[in-house]
């Protein structure tokens, strides 16, 4: 697995994550909304989360 150096992250859960580094390793990421009208960072969300089998 190879780090995004573009792109961190702390969702540890995810099956895309680097485990011992917080960075992603997929090249690109889709980030969205599941608001009508986000305000804040809680209300957007990473589209290509996939949840790990085991952690
Ligand atoms: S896909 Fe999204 S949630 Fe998963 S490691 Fe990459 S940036 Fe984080």
């Amino acid at each position: 697995m190879t780090k995004n150096t573009c792109i961190k992250c702390t969702v540890q859960q995810c099956k895309h994550h680097c485990k011992n580094e917080n960075y992603c390793s997929l090249d690109c990421v889709t980030i969205g909304t599941h608001e009508y009208s986000p305000t804040q960072d809680q209300c957007t969300d990473c589209k290509s989360f996939v949840k790990a089998g085991r952690i």
